[in-house]
């Protein structure tokens, strides 16, 4: 069990290695077609190997595509073997360029100022969480940039987990994977992954508030629309033109408003519109549907069809290609094949003290894809807040409550299979 002396080495060393990797500028791009796609993330898995090889793990690799991975041996033979995965970008959304994390002691439950942004404040109004931390120690950016404790603050947590299995002897673990992802948030943190790396079960350290269990996410799919008209000169046009842009612009209005994400919750899906683009003769429109329920996306697919069916029916000469793609599915059906990785992760939270709860991401994660690829992995909690915004806090209790809790599953899933 961790005692008070390895809660205080977890703490320490959460802390420190996280207000050091903020300032590592690694946010993603979504125009490049390098891997990883920002220099500042090659970089940064560059120093997370030096750490790695510091800590006197085996197999430490940063691969062409700027993957980290590294390997701890058992501290007992027979148990399964766990990965542990954390991504090294930030999100393109705010600017992660010269982040200056910024340490407030004793928070008094008000206005939270922000040194280089005097217009923004941060209030419990708009974050009723922070109420749980009153007399906390909360760690925010400097207001110009976002924090990156999506997903930093989930490297340092496996990291001070990873430094205290090698610290203290007597801490039992199985065999550990570690992956460090790049790209995730621009959608392709598991292109490139190499599965033969990883372990049977995994746990990706993304997650919000402390105590979140994710166990479940959308279901996705990309729908792309090519609008093809005809186009004649406009004053010739009467019965002959089929303006393809101005039809998109009517197909757009004629999907469903309240099945928007801006008007979508908890459980409900969306259409939602990314792209619209185009002239007399060609139009393109780009959706995503997301859904918890994957026959509700098949639903939207055929609802797309129909409209597109009717559209051509209606504009004699128009006609629409509808190409519908999965990017990814819902983890849970796979998770619930294993419910014992679920279960562990609620018994060790409560061995740190904290009441797990679980939750459904309304987004993906690259667990969600390791499931599908064969290897279950929920998410859990980092312990920060409104990510990918200025705004991004992160008490500093969570860094070492997240990496306990890490300590606790490792034991578990060897003492429950010795
Ligand atoms: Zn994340």
């Amino acid at each position: 069990m961790p005692d008070d002396r390895i809660r205080a080495f977890l703490f320490e060393e959460a802390r420190s290695r996280f207000l050091n990797y903020v300032t590592f500028d690694t946010g993603s791009n979504p125009d490049s077609d390098r891997h990883p796609s920002s220099p500042g993330q090659w970089e940064f898995a560059g120093h997370l190997v030096r750490e790695l090889e510091a800590l006197g793990l085996s197999n430490v690799e940063r691969d062409g595509f700027g993957y980290v991975y590294a390997q701890l041996p058992a501290s007992r033979q027979d148990a399964p073997v766990l990965t542990f995965c954390a991504h090294m970008d930030t999100s393109p959304a705010v600017s992660g360029t010269n982040v200056r994390p910024v340490v407030h002691e004793n928070y008094d439950g008000g206005r939270i100022a922000f040194p280089g942004n005097p217009d923004l404040v941060l209030s419990p109004d708009q974050c009723p969480e922070l109420r749980q931390f009153v007399g906390c120690t909360l760690i925010t950016a400097s207001g110009d940039t976002l924090l990156g404790a999506d997903d930093k603050a989930g490297i340092a947590e496996i990291m001070a987990a990873l430094s205290a299995f090698q610290t203290f002897g007597h801490l039992d673990h199985p065999t550990l994977r570690v992956v460090f992802t790049p790209d995730e948030e621009i959608g392709k943190g598991a292109d490139h992954i190499r599965m033969e790396k990883l372990g049977n079960f995994g746990y990706t350290i993304d997650g919000g508030m402390i105590g979140v269990l994710e166990d479940e996410c959308f279901d996705a799919v990309g729908a792309d629309l090519e609008f093809i008209g005809l186009n004649v000169h406009p004053g010739a046009a009467k019965n002959r033109m089929v303006n393809a842009g101005a039809l998109a612009a009517r197909f757009v209005a004629a999907l469903p408003e309240y099945e928007m994400p801006e008007h979508a919750e908890k459980r409900e899906g969306f259409f939602h519109v990314t792209r619209i683009s185009g002239e007399e003769s060609r139009a393109r429109i780009s959706l995503i549907l997301r859904d918890f329920d994957h026959s509700e996306n098949a639903r939207r697919v055929e609802w797309i069809r129909q409209l597109a069916g009717v559209f051509e029916h209606r504009y004699r000469g128009l006609k629409i290609v509808v190409q519908a793609r999965e990017q990814y599915r819902n983890m849970a059906g796979v998770l619930a094949r294993y419910p014992q990785v679920i279960q562990k992760a609620e018994r060790a939270m409560k061995l740190a003290g904290i009441q797990p709860f679980r939750s459904a991401i309304r987004g993906g994660t690259d667990g969600a894809r390791f499931s599908f690829m064969g290897m279950p992995t929920p998410n859990l909690f980092t312990g920060g807040m409104m990510f990918h915004s200025l705004m991004e806090w992160i008490p500093e209790i969570a860094l070492r409550q997240s990496a306990e809790v890490i300590v606790h599953l490792c034991r578990l899933w060897v003492e429950d299979h010795c």
